[in-house]
């Protein structure tokens, strides 16, 4: 994609994990995955790696696919951060995406925003993003209104059904009108 193509600031549980699903079971073409990444484990020092529990993530691997094929600049935007490289990418065969660094984690932000909402707007510095997230309110879609110098998509994607056909035509059709 050129650089001109607007960015996607994917969340990881929710649009990709629907960790929420009815009766917390597998969703039908998702396949389970248990990993322990490295943030997980120092996030609770001191216990020893070996004593913290895995993370069961459910990915769809035509997600990769289906993502890749939008007209996107794909970017991180998860508590997974470089984690998502390392366990997500290669599971949906995605290739190392850039990562918001968050310089704090679940802080909430002003006005009942949800705590990426601030770092994402200071991060995107004006340019147009599409931000899919499982935790997107009407505060957030006001705060990015009144404070990100650009276009803005703010996606809000059902963590108990994750990301569907809906949500990428919805996203594609988005990105088609920013070119005008
Ligand atoms: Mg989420």
């Amino acid at each position: 994609m050129p650089s001109t193509a607007p960015l996607l600031l994917l969340d990881v549980d929710g649009p990709l994990n629907p960790f929420a699903t009815r009766l917390r079971r597998r969703p039908r073409g998702y396949t389970t995955y248990r990993f322990k990444p490295a943030d997980w484990v120092r996030r609770h020092a001191p216990l020893p790696a070996e004593e913290v529990s895995w993370l069961r993530v459910w990915l769809r691997t035509e997600h990769g696919r289906q993502l890749t094929a939008l007209p996107y600049e794909l970017v991180w935007a998860t508590t997974w951060m470089h984690d998502a490289n390392t366990h997500i990418a290669p599971a949906l065969g995605l290739p190392d995406l850039p990562v918001i660094e968050w310089a704090e984690l679940f802080v909430p932000g002003p006005d009942g925003t949800h705590w990426k909402s601030r770092h994402i707007v200071e991060w995107a510095r004006g340019r147009p993003f599409a931000w899919v997230d499982d935790g997107i309110t009407d505060h957030d879609r006001r705060y990015v209104a009144a404070h990100h110098d650009g276009p803005a998509l703010l996606h809000w994607v059902s963590p108990r059904r994750g990301l569907r056909p809906k949500d990428f035509a919805a996203l594609r059709s988005w990105a088609l009108r920013q070119r005008g």
